[in-house]
C-alpha cells in the first residue's frame, strides 16, 4: 500500500527523490527590514555572513565527498555581495536558483514591486552564472498572487515554495504553468535551530539530533511511499558543525538505505516534464490564484 495516490516513477526504479536544497539569505534581511540602522548591527550580521564565509566552503567540500550536486537558492543581492560563494558552488556543479533580490517578501509588494525584484535577482544570477535561473522560491514562503504569472513570463521551469502535495505537481495560471516541488515548514532547518531575540525569533533551540529525527521520519515515509523528500537548509543555521556533522550522518543513512535519488531540484522538475511528455505520468494540477478576491 502506498499512501501517496500520484507517485511519480523515479529514475531507475528509485523509491524516493531527495534534495537538500539551501537558502543562501546571508545577511539580505538585515538591510531588507532595517536599511537604515543596518550597519550597526553587527553581532545578527556575523551571524549570517557566516552562512557565505564559512558554512558554504564546508557544505561544498561535504557535498563533493558524496559527489552530491544540489540547489542553492539565493537572493540577487547575495549573489553580487558574496561572488567567492557562488564561484564555489559553480566550481562544484551545484545549481543556483531564485531567492528574490533582497528577500523581499512578494505578497506584501505591489504587482511593479514584485517584478522589479524578480528581474533584479534574474539580472544578478545571469551575471554571474551566464545562465538564467530555472528554478525559484519566495522569500519566506510569500508566494504572492502575482507569483505564478510573473514566473512563468520571466521563463522560469518550476517553482519550489508551496506546500500542496508530497509529489512534483503543476501549478498553472491564464498564461502557462511550472512544475511545483513542495516543500513543507516541517521540513526546514529555521524551525529546529532559530533562537536570536534581535530577530524576533526565540524557538527552543533542538539537538541536532532531534532535528534529523524529524527529518529522517520524513525520508523513511518518503521513501516507503514513492514519495518526495526536499528540506529547507539556511547556510548559516546548519553550517554550524554539530549541525553539518548531523547532516552528514543523515546523508550517509540514506545511502545506506539505498533506491533514492539524490537530484538537484532543476533535474526533479525536468524529469517531472519529462515523465508527462512521455505519458508515463500525469501529475495534479492547480490553477491558480485560489481566489481572485476576498472569498469571505
Ligand atoms: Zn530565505
Amino acid at each position: 500500500m502506498t499512501l501517496i495516490q500520484n507517485p511519480c516513477p523515479w529514475p531507475n526504479g528509485a523509491r524516493c527523490a531527495v534534495a537538500y536544497t539551501f537558502d543562501l539569505d546571508a545577511d539580505s534581511t538585515i538591510h531588507l527590514n532595517t536599511p537604515d540602522i543596518a550597519h550597526t548591527r553587527v553581532c545578527a550580521s556575523s551571524m549570517m555572513r557566516y552562512g557565505p564565509t564559512i558554512a558554504i566552503p564546508r557544505l561544498v567540500k561535504v557535498m563533493r565527498r558524496y559527489e552530491l550536486r544540489q540547489t542553492f537558492f539565493v537572493p540577487g543581492w547575495c549573489v553580487e555581495k558574496y561572488p567567492r560563494a557562488i564561484e564555489l558552488l559553480l566550481e562544484n556543479g551545484h545549481e543556483i536558483a531564485h531567492h528574490g533580490y533582497l528577500h523581499e517578501k512578494p505578497n506584501i509588494l505591489s504587482e511593479d514591486e514584485q517584478l522589479e525584484a524578480l528581474q533584479r535577482g534574474v539580472e544578478a544570477i545571469v551575471k554571474a552564472t551566464g545562465a538564467r535561473p530555472l528554478g525559484y522560491r519566495a522569500p519566506s514562503y510569500a508566494f504572492s498572487d502575482h507569483t505564478l504569472h510573473q514566473l512563468v513570463s520571466e521563463g522560469f521551469a518550476y517553482e519550489s515554495s508551496l506546500l500542496g502535495d508530497d509529489v512534483p505537481y503543476v501549478v498553472r495560471s491564464g498564461n502557462g504553468e511550472l512544475i511545483e516541488l513542495p516543500v513543507d515548514y516541517s521540513m526546514d532547518d529555521w524551525n529546529q535551530y532559530m533562537c536570536f531575540k534581535e530577530l524576533g525569533y526565540m524557538l527552543p533551540v533542538a539537538s541536532p539530533k532531534r532535528a534529523m529525527e524529524l527529518f529522517r521520519a520524513e525520508f523513511d515515509s518518503a521513501h516507503r511511499n514513492g514519495g518526495m523528500w526536499i528540506t529547507v537548509w539556511h547556510p548559516f543555521v546548519s553550517g554550524r558543525l554539530a549541525r553539518c556533522e548531523a547532516m552528514i550522518e543523515l546523508i550517509e543513512y540514506m545511502m545506506e538505505k539505498g533506491d533514492v535519488w539524490f537530484a538537484t531540484t532543476a533535474e526533479i522538475a525536468a524529469h517531472a516534464r519529462a515523465c508527462m511528455d512521455d505519458g508515463s505520468w500525469t501529475p495534479r494540477v492547480d490553477k491558480l490564484p485560489y481566489y481572485d478576491k476576498p472569498a469571505a
